[in-house]
């Protein structure tokens, strides 16, 4: 939901929709630093969230963010921006901050891994008096992306240790796109069984529910409406109605367009059948 107007304004925006959960950025997302949260920011969010409906928000990192930036000075900025996300989370009283691990631009994956669990044990030492958790996205393996596969982000946690800071978000179309097979049931159960055994299903604390416009395997990140891409309906059907799931936020990150949000949530809950 946008924040336009108004870091509330989400808010009132997921409200209309009657969304039970919504994702956010707590600044804009194309600049490094947002300008710092006033009281009244802070007052308004925290009203206009308790008299909603909304249980959970969740909030998305700038895009500008590499934590595995072979770049010295792009490297410390990202490390910087981070902590100072972190820090605008726990201020809002924000639970979860995703994600993306980092893109090592040609320098390996295991580099990679290595510099971003580097950059995060920074990010939570310098942070460590708040309870925001920064959650690794899954990616579609796009370019130098790390975090196409899930034993990626099990390294990452593993090497950086503190259980209690660190998690998952789920992204499905790029889960797919990076060559997980969810689209049948027995491709769902095995994907989360593998989950479960090298990251722990305790550890995932939040989905993006997205499908996709690109195939499986195809690496390339493109979200489609739930149902008119290669994923379609049952996996959303199965993760909705996963009892390993329940009250997990799950995300719409649809194209925004005409009123497909709409569209979206109405498919979603007809899945999730009640
Ligand atoms: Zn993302
Ligand atoms: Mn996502
Ligand atoms: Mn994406």
């Amino acid at each position: 939901m946008s924040i336009s107007g108004g870091i509330w304004k989400a808010i009132e925006r997921g409200e209309a929709l009657k969304c039970e959960a919504i994702q956010i950025f707590t600044k804009n997302q194309l600049q490094w630093f947002g300008k710092k949260l006033t009281a009244l920011d802070v007052e308004m969010f925290y009203s206009e969230w308790k008299k909603s409906n909304i249980k959970k928000i969740v909030a998305h990192t700038s895009y500008l963010i590499n934590l595995a930036s072979p770049d010295r000075v792009n490297y410390e900025k990202s490390i910087t921006a981070l902590i100072e996300e972190v820090k605008r989370c726990d201020e809002l009283g924000i639970p979860y901050l995703v994600m993306h691990p980092g893109s090592h631009k040609g320098k390996g994956e295991r580099w990679g891994i290595r510099r971003i669990a580097d950059a995060l044990k920074i990010v939570l030492e310098d942070t460590s008096g708040t309870s925001t958790r920064i959650l690794l996205e899954t990616t579609s393996g796009q370019g130098n992306n790390i975090g196409h596969r899930l034993d990626h982000l099990a390294e990452i946690m593993s090497l950086v240790g503190k259980e209690d800071r660190l998690g998952v978000c789920i992204d499905t179309a790029h889960i797919f796109a990076s060559g997980y097979d969810i689209s049948t049931e027995h491709g769902y159960r095995n994907t989360m069984k593998y989950f479960n055994r090298i990251i722990g299903v305790s550890f995932l604390f939040a989905f993006h529910l997205n499908d996709s416009a690109s195939p499986l395997g195809s690496k390339l990140d493109r979200h489609a409406h739930i149902g008119k891409g290669f994923i379609g309906e049952k996996a959303f059907s199965l993760i909705l109605n996963d009892e390993n799931f329940k009250g997990i936020p799950m995300i719409l990150e649809t194209p925004k367009e005409g009123n497909w949000d709409t569209i979206n949530l109405a498919t979603l809950r007809k899945l999730r059948g009640y």
